[in-house]
Parts: C-alpha cells; sequence; structure tokens
C-alpha cells in the first residue's frame, strides 16, 4: 500500500512502473488529453504525481463511457497494468512503460470547458491564470513549486527543533510594529475609531520572548507591508524569523548557515560554510551595492591617486571636494557600442552622477574621448591598477564617496548582464556586516535606522552615539544570496538608556517613545537577557531553489504587482451595514460604478 492511497484509489498516477505489470489497480485523477485511435481510446489520467495512459479497446465495456469523456472530467478507473508495446514505450516518463487496461470507469465529476487551455506553451496571460489560480495550478510548473516549498519548510522545522527552537505562534491583529513599511489597518468593531495594525513583522514579539526567557524562537512568520510591490514583493510574504539569547552575531551565523545547508542539500546542491562575510563598507567599495552577486567576480577599484594631481578636471574636482574616482573594468567590454554607453551614462545621471567616462584598450592602444584630458603616466596606471587587456573596457565614476559607490554598482551590474562573465560558483552566499546604525532621512532632517529601530551599536562604537552617530557602527547583518538580499537581523539593544538614546536621535520625545515603543523599552528593564536573530525571505530563498524571478511562482494564491488578489477580488468594498459596524463613513472615492 502506498501513503497515498485512499478508500477511492490504489495508487496515484505518477507511480506505476513495469514492476507493476499484472497488477489490478485503481486510480482517480483528471483527464488529461483522449487520443482515439482506430477504435481505440487513449485517456491521459493525471493527477498532482504525474500521468498515467488509459487504453478502452473497442470491445471493452466502457467504451461507450470513453467516448463521452472531455476534458478535466474527474474520473475513477480500475483496470489491469500492461506493458505498452514495445514502440509505445516512452523511456522519459516515469510511467512511460506501462498503461492500465480499463474494466470499470467512473465519472466522479465532470468539468465544463475551462476558460484557458493547461499548457505551459498556450500564453496564457498572468492575470487569466491568477483569477483562475485553482486551474492553474492543476499545471506541474507551480504546483511542483508548492509541493517543494512544503518539504523545504519541514526541513527547516526539523532542524530548527533538532537545535532546540520552540515554533511559537504571534498575534497577527497587533498594533503599529516599526518596520520601515506602512501598516496594513484593521478597524476594530469593539473600540470605535481604533484600529489594529497587522505586523510589518513579529519583531517585538520574539523580543518579548526572549526578555520572557523562551530562549530560542522560530516561526514561519507571515509579515504584512503595504508598500510598492515589484516583482520580488507581496502585501503579505513568508519569513523564517527566529530569535536567540545568550547570543553573538556568530552565533546567528552558524545556525543560519547549518540551515541552509540542510536546505540545500534537500535539493540535491552542495554549498560551502562558513558563508564569507565582508563589512557594509568594504562591500560597497568593491561591489558598490550591499548585495552584490557575488557570482561574478566583477570588482570595483579606488583609483583616486592615480589621479591626485590630475590636470582633468572632473576627476580633480571631485577629488578636491573631497570625493573619490573609482573605475570597474568589463573584459570584452570594447563591443559595447557608443549607443549602449550613452544609454548607460543616462542611467548614471538620472540616479544623480556627474557622467560616465570611459576608456577601451584596443589595438594595444587606449580608446576615448577623454584621452586628450590624460596623461601618459595616468594612463599607465590605470592599465596596470585594472590589468587592462586586449579588448576590455574601463567604466571610471567620480564624485561624493558613497554616491559613487552606488554608480559604479549600476556599472557592475549592467556589465554582468550585458558581458555575461562566467559565473565562479552557482551559490554566492555573503554576510554584509555591521551597516550604519543610523542614517539622515531626507524628509525630517532626522537620523533614522537604516535597518530596525532595535538594533544594537557595536559596543566599540556607544561612545561615538554622542559625537558622531552617522559614523556608529551596529551590529546588523543581512544575508545575500546571488545577488538578493534573502535576510537581515541583528544583535539587539537589551540596555534601556541605549535603546532610548537611540530613539532620541530619531527625534522621538520620551513622551513618544513610551506611545510608539513602550511595550519593548519598558521590558528592557525587566532583565532583558542579550538577544539577537534574523528574518530570511522564505519565498525569495524558495524562489531562487527554485529558479523563478516573481515570488509569485512560489506562492499558491498571489497577488497582482497592484495588490489585488484577482481569484477574489480583494480588496473590496464594505457593505453599508458593515461600515456602520465599524463607525467608518467613506469620503472621496469613485463609487466602483
Ligand atoms: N524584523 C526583521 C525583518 O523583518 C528581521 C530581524 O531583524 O530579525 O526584516
Amino acid at each position: 500500500m502506498s501513503t497515498t492511497s485512499t478508500a477511492l484509489r490504489t495508487h496515484t498516477c505518477g507511480e506505476l512502473n513495469a514492476g507493476d505489470i499484472g497488477r489490478t489497480v485503481t486510480l482517480c485523477g483528471w483527464m488529461d488529453v483522449k487520443r482515439n485511435h482506430g477504435g481505440v481510446i487513449f485517456i491521459n489520467l493525471r493527477d498532482l504525481y504525474g500521468v498515467t495512459q488509459i487504453v478502452v479497446g473497442p470491445e471493452s465495456p466502457v467504451f461507450k463511457a470513453a467516448e463521452e469523456l472531455k476534458s478535466e472530467f474527474v474520473l475513477r478507473v480500475t483496470g489491469r497494468v500492461s506493458a505498452r508495446p514495445g514502440a509505445n514505450a516512452n523511456k522519459n516518463m516515469p510511467t512511460g512503460e506501462i498503461e492500465v487496461v480499463a474494466e470499470t470507469l467512473e465519472i466522479l465529476n465532470a468539468s465544463q470547458p475551462l476558460p484557458f487551455e493547461l499548457s505551459e506553451h498556450a500564453g496564457v496571460n498572468e492575470d487569466t491564470r491568477l483569477r483562475y489560480r485553482y486551474l492553474d495550478l492543476r499545471m506541474p510548473r507551480i504546483a511542483r513549486n508548492l509541493v517543494l516549498r512544503s518539504r523545504l519548510a519541514n526541513v527547516v522545522r526539523a532542524y530548527l527543533n533538532s537545535l532546540g527552537f520552540n515554533e511559537i505562534e504571534t498575534p497577527v491583529l497587533t498594533r503599529s510594529t516599526p518596520e520601515g513599511a506602512r501598516d496594513f489597518v484593521v478597524p476594530a468593531r469593539g473600540a470605535p475609531g481604533s484600529f489594529y495594525a497587522l505586523p510589518q513583522s513579529p519583531q517585538v514579539f520574539k523580543q518579548l520572548l526572549m526578555v520572557s526567557g523562551m530562549d530560542r524562537y522560530f516561526q514561519l512568520a507571515r509579515n504584512f507591508r503595504d508598500e510598492d510591490l515589484r516583482a520580488d514583493r507581496q502585501p503579505e510574504h513568508t519569513q523564517i524569523d527566529l530569535e536567540m539569547s545568550f547570543v553573538t552575531e556568530a552565533d546567528v551565523a552558524a545556525v543560519v548557515e547549518g540551515m541552509m545547508k540542510e536546505v540545500f542539500d534537500r535539493t540535491g546542491e552542495k554549498i560551502e560554510t562558513p558563508f564569507p562575510e565582508m563589512e557594509y563598507e568594504d562591500v560597497m567599495l568593491r561591489y558598490g551595492s550591499d548585495k552584490p552577486d557575488l557570482r561574478f567576480s566583477l570588482e570595483i577599484k579606488d583609483c583616486s591617486s592615480i589621479f591626485a594631481d590630475s590636470g582633468f578636471k572632473v576627476f580633480r574636482g571631485a577629488l578636491d571636494a573631497g570625493g573619490v574616482v573609482r573605475g570597474i573594468k568589463g573584459e570584452g567590454g570594447a563591443a559595447y557600442s557608443r549607443g549602449e554607453i550613452d544609454k548607460l551614462t543616462e542611467l548614471l545621471k538620472k540616479n544623480g552622477a556627474k557622467g560616465l567616462v570611459w576608456l577601451k584598450f584596443k589595438d594595444g592602444k587606449f580608446d576615448s574621448p577623454t584621452l586628450k584630458f590624460l596623461d601618459e603616466a595616468e594612463l599607465s596606471g590605470l592599465r596596470t591598477l585594472y590589468s587592462l587587456g586586449e579588448g576590455d573596457i574601463l567604466f571610471i565614476c567620480a564624485g561624493e564617496r558613497s554616491a559613487t559607490a552606488r554608480h559604479m554598482g549600476m556599472v557592475r551590474n549592467e556589465l554582468i548582464a550585458r558581458l555575461k562573465p562566467a559565473a565562479v560558483k552557482k551559490w554566492a552566499f555573503l554576510w554584509v556586516r555591521h551597516f550604519p546604525l543610523l542614517e539622515k532621512d531626507p524628509d525630517s532632517g532626522h537620523w533614522t535606522f537604516t535597518h530596525n529601530p532595535f538594533t544594537a551599536p557595536l559596543p566599540e562604537e556607544l561612545r561615538k552615539l554622542d559625537t558622531d552617530p552617522g559614523g556608529v557602527r551596529s551590529c546588523q547583518y543581512d544575508l545575500v544570496l546571488n545577488g538578493v538580499e534573502l535576510g537581515s537581523g541583528s544583535v539587539r539593544n537589551h540596555s534601556r538608556a541605549v535603546q532610548e538614546k537611540i530613539f532620541g536621535l530619531m527625534g522621538y520625545s520620551p513622551n513618544e517613545i513610551q506611545r510608539r515603543f513602550g511595550m519593548i523599552v519598558n521590558a528592557l528593564d525587566f532583565g532583558a537577557p542579550p538577544h539577537g536573530g534574523i528574518g530570511i525571505g522564505f519565498d525569495r530563498l524558495i524562489g531562487i531553489i527554485c529558479g523563478t524571478d516573481s515570488i509569485r511562482d512560489v506562492i499558491a494564491f498571489p497577488k497582482t504587482t497592484s495588490g489585488a488578489c484577482l481569484m477574489t477580488d480583494a480588496p473590496s468594498r464594505l457593505d453599508d451595514r458593515q461600515l456602520k459596524e465599524l463607525h467608518l463613513r467613506i469620503d472621496d472615492v469613485k463609487s466602483e460604478g
């Protein structure tokens, strides 16, 4: 008996093979395709597990019934497993060596013609597929991802359980949680004018669990963030959320690395641990992004020293203003056309760059409109620093330090996309550590957190909170995989004084601190242990493993990029009775018509 046999079936449509020849079996599934070959009817019976060929001969008592069948009818077939005659065997299909000769055929349910053809190649648009997602999921592409997702969730649970983590659910109806996005809110009928917020993450609760002494917490938690959506974002997403007491950054990293190893092992992939780690500053200098794709070895290099006394005003001016000059080589990039370079320059300008200098190295010499401004020593300095060879291109930007880092990062991404350099590894994990604790909020002019308001400063930088808040490095770490930010976490403030000081720098008055963060700040007074944790994007992780760019492909019922669920028609208007109960009145909204 297989584990998937039930009162209605002995086997699934994906499990019979030559070893079963001669057995009488009962299968259930959907009629995928029917072919009538000179009086013999072949039916592909399909379920989640695969497809089995059913044969109905002209003499069969069920021949008449088989003739009437239509696509997607739900069938129950009993018959004998037999070998497919020689030429008909299909070695590429798990059930390809056998067929089931139908003896009884029962229609469990009929089906109307479907609104679209169930074929990956039918070119059906995504909106239609999302409107009928339950039909879309009958095709293997997404269904397979969901099955893998379930298996990997189990791997994560088993692994964390084995390390003593407790899976604890935290509220979904709560109050505003500070993760930097807008909250989704739910009106409270019992408290007119008041609202619950859906959690942007269980951050506050998991820290409170540490204060309570729960020691090791995890949850496959749903996070709700009202932000502008992109391909890799959904208004709700799932995060492997964990928190641990009495730890340093290294303890959290070790747990995560072990978890990734198990997850990738389960998919047959070997990854190397420990993962490389880099300081935020260093990553920005070398790759121009805090989530660099390290499958590719291209590196940005600072060439400021070459231009310290340059006659080229653009470089010299940037350096005199305290800025930097940085460049990146694209191997084989001499093939870039003027048009392509202009497009890249435009992109950088749109992002605040003054311009983009380029030098091709062809036929043993440089080619560039900037050549006339550079002297021999500068050119040979560049050649050596970047090891320029025949057919290469060098892109250079000059300007303020962090902006130039970002601009160079864009050039790096473009070089990877255009020149398609060979990947040096398949899975490039990276820990980016010690992000700045605070950055200036351009709107309010106050300091604000870069990742999470509860992140602790590095102990040795505490004193800088008074003198140079923007220069304080924190115990914040991101986990990056193949250029995607997979997770983010930190060691937290367990001292109330430090936490309040940081909130103060962010411009919160003591009253506001109490009002917004009272639950956590007060708890820090009652023996909060040192603690830290991380949230890892589960949808993103599964997406990367399944090789898809869109997390919609790994979510059963995803929303569109405008936040709509086309299947349920959410979000939708409430009727007047509901509004009244909730003491809500809707103003200034055009009627849906
Ligand atoms: N709460 C953080 C987030 O959701 C994760 C963490 O710091 O543990 O991004």
